[in-house]
């Protein structure tokens, strides 16, 4: 498990820049969302400040990841290529307020802290990346319907041919 811990608010204030590789693996609620735990996720963040004078971070989140098409029920290859402004609120109560008053503007608003993992942040913005239900572009399903099962061995017929 990595961590990049960072203090968010100095990391805006000066403007730094950070940047990586991350494996899926290592990113347990993005590797269960995932078909295998294979693939790298690139991940860039600058801090800043927003118009207001707000900490800002902004995010860049990119890598392949194996997914399972919800149609033909066979692997798929999905790319996330993802950007995101994320305002740095200073606690839950102005983290309210912001998100009030950015309800409009294409922003995410979190809590910070003096020991903030930019992992996670990567891997939120890979999770919501995601499809919620994935699909072949061109989905090469058969054109049966889904409902009707493939004539299964039972189980006894099988067990009968063990013991033979
Ligand atoms: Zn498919």
């Amino acid at each position: 498990m990595g961590t990049v811990e960072v203090d968010a608010f100095e990391f805006c204030r000066r403007k730094e820049a950070r940047s990586g590789e991350a494996d899926v693996a290592s990113m347990a609620r993005l590797a269960t969302e995932t078909l295998d735990s294979s693939g790298k996720l690139q991940w860039a963040v600058q801090g800043g400040a927003d118009g207001r004078g707000h900490p800002l971070m902004q995010l860049q989140v990119q890598g392949d990841v194996k997914l399972h098409c919800q149609r033909c029920l066979a692997p798929m290859d999905f790319h996330i290529d993802s950007q995101v402004d994320v305002i740095i609120a200073a606690d839950d109560a102005s983290a309210d307020v912001l998100d009030e008053q950015l309800l409009d503007e294409p922003v995410e608003v979190i809590v910070g802290s003096t020991a903030f993992d930019l992992l996670l942040l990567v891997e939120d913005e890979a999770l919501l990346a995601l499809p919620p239900a994935p699909r072949h572009e061109v989905c090469g399903a058969p054109a049966k319907p889904v409902d009707a099962p493939e004539k299964k061995e039972s189980p006894f017929a099988v067990l009968g041919k063990l013991k033979r």
